[in-house]
Order: C-alpha cells, then structure tokens, then sequence
C-alpha cells in the first residue's frame, strides 16, 4: 500500500466532509472525524477508537496526519517565550514560538522557509527566499503549540512550571500571529486557507480579533484584504517614515512606495473600519530620533491606527543596536503629540533570541 499522498491539515472543514461522503463515510463520523482532531486533539488514526474500523482503514489509506517534529526548542530565562524550530518534510526547517505574556497564549507563526523581501536587519531576510510553506504546515504549526498547552507534546519546562501552577496545562490556543519567518501575503492563499481552518467554529476556532497578520506592506495582498473583508487584525510593518529612510532598511519598498501603501492603507481601514497597527523597529542612531518619530506622527495623523515599537534584537548580518529605553519613551511622547496611541513590545525572549527567523540562523556569541 503507497503512503497516503493528502495531509489532513491541508483540509478546510467542508473538503474533509466531502472526501469522507465520497468515502462512503456516513455523516456522523464525517463529523466526527473533524472534531477529534481541532477539539480533541487527535494527531494520529491509532487514537480514533471509537471510529469503526472499516471506516478507518479507509481513511488511514487516503489521509496522513503531517504533524511537525521539533528539531530544536529554547526557553527564555524569564519563562514566557519558547521557540520551537520545527522540521517540515522535506527536512527544511521552520521557526514557531509560544508567548505567555499577561495570562494569555500566543502562537506566533511562520509563512515561509525563509523570505524574499530582504528586510536588512531581519534574520529571515538575510536568509534569502526557500519556499512557501502549504496551508498544512501553517495549521501544523499552531496545532504544535495546542499540544504543548494540552501537555501532550513533551515539554520538561513546561511540566515543572506546572507543577507550582496546576491550572497551567490544559488550556487551548486562543491568540495567533502571523509574524514568524517569511512574509504572509507572499503567500496569500495557502495563508488565508489555513486561518479558515484555525478559525473553523467546529474546531479551534480562533477569533478573528485574536489573530493579526502582519505584512512588510504587499500593496496588492492588503487591498485583497480589505475587498474580501477579512475579519482579523492587519499589522504593517514601517521601519521608516519617508520614502528614502525606508528604502535602506526594506528594500521592496522600491516596488511599493510608502505613498502608494498609504493609500491601501486607508482604503483598507475605510473598507473595514478596523484599525492598522504600524510595526516600527527602533534601531539605534537609524530610525529612533525626535525627527523620526515627527516624520510618523505627520504621515499617520488622523489615521485610525497604533504603532507598535520595537527595540532592535540583533542579527548577525545587520550592524545595529536596540534603542534603549528613555529614547523608546521620547519616541512615544511624540507620536502622542500627534494623537497616535503606541506601545513599546517588552524584549521578552531576548535569550533565546525570539526575534523573526532568528533560531534558525543562530548569532554565534
Ligand atoms: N514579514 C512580515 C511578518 C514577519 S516579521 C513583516 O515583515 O511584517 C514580524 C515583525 O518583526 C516585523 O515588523 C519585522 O520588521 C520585525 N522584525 C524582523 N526582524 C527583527 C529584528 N531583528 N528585531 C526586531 N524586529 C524585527
Ligand atoms: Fe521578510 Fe518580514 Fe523579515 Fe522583512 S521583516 S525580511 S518581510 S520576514
């Protein structure tokens, strides 16, 4: 018998029912079969006992379960943030990281084996373009981090950590970012299918505002965003504020200028009347002066939207230090000045070098 060739994770709810009713599956278990996995958990046939046989033999022969094997896993010192790199197929390898910040769980995830977009300070980047990843090695990936909160994924940190907080475990994934390696409307479609799936009502059922995409500003992708009405949040990534200062730091934004991804910006926010939350990496003596944060203040006034800074984690391939912290609060007192609400992202994970694409290509210190 050849290995099954389709991986359930690839599978919207209603492309699974329909291949099971094509199976000769009768409806109930159809059902079923979607339920022991995003509710219950499942990640292999042998587990679905209550599933007759007949029916499951059928499906084992059709149906594979492409889980994601960890290659490697750090813990910050602090406690909040593990970064698992994850090996994919065809032994590429992927980074996903949980977060534990305030009482509440995140998954960030990856889009890509790498990127194409070349951000100069951005490990990913610096690591050029291998592939995109399929809409199963998104939802592999989450499904990773839903294991580990249930406990069934081993995780030594995590059961000592419990064993001073018994209510720890157990508890499913509810908040998803899409800032892991690569960039996600590179990858349109395999993305938005595989945010279906987590967003499934009948599964893990994510809300759409717990979940943020963020983007490097892919004009095409944030207009399809806002014409198909997305129901999640959309985070751009600026980095600088006039065309020149953000050409140096993200080189695509040649090929789409700061004034045309203005533009999709607020047909975006018109469209859905949802705020855009403006990710700004705050590097040292680059783009953190008084000047800077006037050039933003003056190109997001009187847009409904946040910015979200963030100190520099060094890369190997990029000479630039973190701002620090009292420069970091001038910076926000500016854009107060000009009405845009913003907050500094806590350096959480720094350790273990929690920074996009940044396990995967290792800084030797
Ligand atoms: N490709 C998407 C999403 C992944 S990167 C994007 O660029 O938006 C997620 C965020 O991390 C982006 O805002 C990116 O600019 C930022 N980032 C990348 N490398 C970083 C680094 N070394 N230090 C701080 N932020 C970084
Ligand atoms: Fe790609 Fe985002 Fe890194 Fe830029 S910051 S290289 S878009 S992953």
């Amino acid at each position: 018998m050849s290995a099954p060739s389709l991986n359930f994770y690839d599978l919207t709810r209603d492309e699974l029912l329909a291949l099971a009713s094509r199976w000769g599956f009768p409806g109930v278990h159809a059902a079923r079969l979607w339920s022991y996995v995003y509710l219950e958990g499942m990640e292999a046939w042998t587990e679905m006992a209550e599933l007759p046989a007949r029916y499951r033999g059928k499906a084992e022969a059709e149906l594979a379960f492409h889980r994601l094997d960890t290659a490697d896993e750090k813990h910050s010192s602090d406690g909040f943030t593990r970064k698992y790199l994850l090996a994919l197929a065809d032994h590429r390898q992927i980074e996903t990281v949980l977060m534990r910040y305030t009482g509440r769980v995140t998954a960030c995830i990856s889009s890509q084996v790498g990127c194409a977009m070349g951000c100069v300070f951005c490990a990913t980047g610096q690591m050029g373009f291998m592939r995109h990843l399929t809409t199963g090695e998104i939802v592999a990936q989450a499904m990773h981090i839903d294991a580990v909160l249930r406990g069934t994924h081993a995780d030594a940190a995590l059961a000592q950590a419990d064993a001073s907080s018994p209510h720890a475990r157990h508890e499913r994934l509810r908040n998803l970012v899409l800032m892991g390696m690569g960039e996600p409307l590179h990858n349109y479609d395999s993305v938005m299918k595989a945010i279906d799936i987590l967003r499934d009502p009948s599964g893990l059922s994510i809300a759409g505002k717990r979940i943020t995409l963020s983007t490097v500003g892919v004009i095409p992708g944030i207009i399809r965003l806002a014409d198909e009405s997305r129901p999640f949040h959309l985070a751009v990534s600026l980095h600088g504020a006039t065309q020149a200062e953000r050409e140096m730091l993200v080189p695509v934004a040649k090929k789409w200028p700061l004034d045309a991804l203005m533009d999709a910006c607020r047909y975006y926010i018109a469209k859905q009347q949802r705020r855009i939350f403006y990710e700004w990496t705050l590097i040292e003596g680059k783009n953190d002066s008084a000047e800077n944060a006037h050039a933003v203040g003056r190109l997001l006034q009187g847009q409904l939207a946040q910015v979200n800074l963030i100190p520099l984690n060094p890369t190997a391939g990029f000479d630039g230090e973190p701002t620090g912290r009292d420069a970091a609060k001038r910076f926000q007192q500016i854009l107060a000045d000009y009405g845009l609400p913003s907050t500094v992202r806590q350096r959480r994970g720094i350790d273990i070098a929690a920074g996009c694409g940044q396990l995967a290509v290792a800084k030797p210190r």
